[in-house]
């Protein structure tokens, strides 16, 4: 370890700065962000230095002298090479007070990390001035990992450390500290229930179970396919739960990314066979939230488009369990933009549709075509491959014109994707050309010319296509 890392308290203890530009500008306020007085002495000071800290530092307008460090416990130095940062940094040391001069390593007694902030958490990360660039792009990496309400998570064990010293025993303490920070309790915290929270936490502080007896329940969309298009909060949910009810249409990549002692359940239904019918789903969810487990029912794009995610809400909710919905890309948005497929544009939709092509049972689907086909705009149908050739008659005969362009979008966002663009008229043949059979979408409007992939009969994905 070339440097020591450790935290100061700079409340209330005076820092100084040497310089006037915008270097000194950010360093003073990192240091009233930590709660320092702070003193900038400089014989130029720039207008925004000025502007920006004249209500909450000391500012000295003249060259400095060496009573202007009396009393610092950091003394920061941003000036140029020119105006002999060493031998400034050389009186302060004298004093005894620790120096950092900017960007010049050599001459710190200390230096300044990366700064992760989530209130009471700070992670700092140091490279020892060999590669900040990535010491900034790891920094990225760890911010995009932790939850944003950590600093609450923090915050709320802060506050029933001493109820928990008092009611467990020693022993235990640490066990139980483990398994709330990955457990039901600190999951409600995190997904922004502090009151929900805050009552099943004193139910367990209260009672005579030894850790967290209910669970909790997050509905979650996992995007059209892609794992990269996962929300970073259904990222972190998939991470974080025991206990997995997973759809069809959630891709092996996004399941993958689970922890490995997770259980996994499909709970998916092939068109006509309903591996598990919806009661199920919804009593399973239900019957692992009462077991304490951390439960994501994971459904493909986002719950609540064509999803039935609202009802099993609803009955989660009744069944008075905590239950959250983290939102996710629905099909639509995402194949189409990932396509190049603009679903709106300026000079061609200004509305878009979306409507699914299933009915219930084998009654017509109850939707109005005639309305649909007057829009004149983008009509999105989600499970329409099995009815295309019926709607676009529909479509056509309620007005729409044959020649309307459409896209098919099969597995999009996926490596399998497959799209084949044509007219209305043909939208039955280009199923059949382009050899669709997986989920797929229908777009049809004037934007659907424009997605990616060649007209009529032609398939992006050739290999497929000869097969
Ligand atoms: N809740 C999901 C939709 C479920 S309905 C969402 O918001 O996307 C299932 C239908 O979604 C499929 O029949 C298909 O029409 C569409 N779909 C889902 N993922 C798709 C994908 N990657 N490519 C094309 N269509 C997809």
């Amino acid at each position: 370890m070339k440097r020591f890392p450790a935290f100061i308290d700079l409340q209330d203890r005076w820092v100084v700065i040497l310089g006037g530009g915008e270097a000194a500008l950010k360093k003073a306020q990192l240091a009233i962000s930590a709660g320092a007085r702070v003193r900038v002495v400089w014989s130029v000071l720039s207008d925004a230095l000025q502007a920006e800290l004249s209500a909450t530092a000391e500012l000295i307008h003249r060259s400095p002298r060496e009573s202007d460090f009396d009393g610092a416990i950091l003394v920061f130095i941003a000036v140029c090479e020119t105006e002999m940062p060493g031998q400034w940094a050389q009186i302060a040391r004298q004093k005894g007070i620790l120096v950092n001069v900017v960007d010049q390593p050599a001459l710190c007694d200390f230096t300044t990390p990366s700064i992760i902030e989530r209130g009471r958490l700070t992670i700092a990360i140091s490279t020892d001035g060999a590669g900040p660039a990535y010491g900034r792009a790891l920094r990225a990496k760890i911010e995009s990992m932790l939850p944003s309400h950590i600093g609450a998570l923090l915050d709320f064990a802060g506050r029933y450390r001493d109820a928990v010293k008092n009611k467990i025993a020693p022993q235990n303490r640490r066990e139980f500290w483990e398994s709330f920070f990955d457990g039901p309790i600190a999951a409600q915290v995190l997904a922004g229930d502090p009151k929900g929270a805050h009552e099943a936490m004193l139910a367990l502080v209260n009672s005579d179970t030894k850790f967290a007896d209910r669970g909790v329940v997050h509905i979650v969309g996992a995007g059209p396919g892609d794992p990269e298009l996962l929300t970073l909060k259904a990222f972190r949910l998939i991470q974080s739960a025991d206990v997995i009810l997973y759809d069809r249409l959630v891709s092996d990549e996004v399941l993958a990314l689970a922890r490995r002692d997770a259980e996994r359940l499909y709970v998916g239904k092939a068109k006509s066979d309903h591996a598990v019918p919806q009661d199920e789903i919804e009593a399973k969810m239900i019957a692992f939230g009462r077991a304490g487990k951390i439960v994501v029912r994971l459904k493909g794009g986002d719950p609540f488009i064509f999803g039935r995610g609202g009802e099993e809400l609803e009955t989660v909710r009744a069944a008075g369990l905590p239950v959250y919905v983290t939102p996710g890309i629905t099909a639509a948005t995402g194949c189409a933009a990932a396509a190049g497929l603009p679903l709106t544009h300026r000079d061609w939709a200004h509305a878009v549709t979306f409507v699914t092509g299933h009915a219930k049972g084998e009654n017509e689907l109850d939707v109005d075509w005639a309305a649909l086909a007057a829009l004149k705009n983008t009509l999105v149908v989600y499970m329409g491959v099995g009815k295309a050739e019926f709607i676009a008659r529909r479509l056509i005969s309620n007005g729409r014109a044959a020649s309307t362009p459409v896209a098919v979008i099969e597995n999009g966002t996926r490596e399998t994707e497959i799209i084949v663009k044509g007219a209305l008229e043909a939208l039955p043949d280009l199923i059949k050309a382009g050899g669709v059979t997986g989920p797929a979408l229908l777009v049809i409007g004037e934007v659907a010319a424009l997605a990616n992939g060649e007209n009529l009969l032609t398939t992006v994905n050739q290999e497929r296509r000869v097969a």
